[in-house]
């Protein structure tokens, strides 16, 4: 059945810039979308929107969340019109478990959604559903959680986490070096998918200082766990951007399957 399935990505977003920026990024997810079978439908899990207890867009037409500040002005007006679907809503809560994901009508796509999906399906003609994250899981439940929604792929849905390995907008400079902690994790966390060590990847903590300073808000580091946790065993992995952008944000990307 291996062979069935529909890719896993994760995608280093970055800058809401690159929605509207032709650059190495944005030009690698376009690339990235032509390498796959066209999705039924898409699910995003975005850094970029948290709540209490899981919850999955169910509207028929999702709006564009332009959430971020002191960009220029094309980028408020970018839209992205894709179809919700309230189909593959629920069956997200039939696979998770009624109890356990809520279906919500006030979202939208946010930018970790959008700023990429409008790169890699310009049309905006394939339906997309969000998944937020629950604020009360801890990384492994995060983890446990993904797992249950492994048959999306064997039917033509692109499960997509959009986040950052790296992020620390803190720490964040205007210059084309990485920090060594930053650089260490990024790479360190390569190793581990190669090595299907997702133990290590979950309990990021033990790794110490590199770590927490990488991982320092874990909504962007989350979605990788939702990527992680469809893989099948020995599928292969690859990476499609690799680099530390701004010293302190990986934009590295990873394809399962
Ligand atoms: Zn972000």
């Amino acid at each position: 059945m291996v062979d069935a399935n529909m890719p896993a990505l994760f995608i280093g977003h970055g800058s809401p810039m690159n929605a509207i920026e032709d650059n190495e990024f944005s030009l690698a997810w376009q690339e990235a979308a032509r390498q796959i079978p066209q999705p039924k439908a898409i699910l995003c899990i975005s850094a970029h929107w948290e709540t209490l207890g899981t919850q999955v867009t169910a509207m028929e037409a999702p709006r564009t969340i332009h959430d971020f500040y002191g960009f220029p002005r094309p980028l408020f007006e970018k839209q992205y019109p894709a179809p919700g679907s309230p189909e593959l809503a629920a069956r997200i809560v039939e696979l998770v478990g009624e109890s356990k994901v809520m279906p919500d009508h006030s979202w939208g796509l946010d930018h970790g959604t959008w700023s990429v999906l409008c790169r890699m399906y310009p049309q905006a003609d394939v339906p997309v559903v969000q998944l937020s994250l629950d604020r009360t899981l801890d990384p492994a439940g995060h983890y446990a959680l993904s797992q249950r929604l492994r048959q999306l792929r064997q039917e033509g849905v692109l499960v997509m986490g959009s986040g950052n390995i790296v992020h620390n907008l803190r720490m964040m400079v205007w210059e084309d070096a990485a920090f060594d902690w930053a650089f260490e994790y990024d790479a360190k966390v390569k190793q581990w998918i190669l090595e299907e060590d997702h133990d290590a990847i979950i309990h990021y903590e033990k790794y110490g200082k590199p770590a927490m300073l990488s991982v320092n808000s874990a909504e962007h580091y989350l979605p990788l766990l939702y990527v992680l946790g469809l893989k099948e065993k020995d599928e292969p992995v690859s990476f499609f951007a690799e680099k530390i952008w701004g010293g302190s944000l990986s934009m590295r990307c990873v394809s399962i399957g």
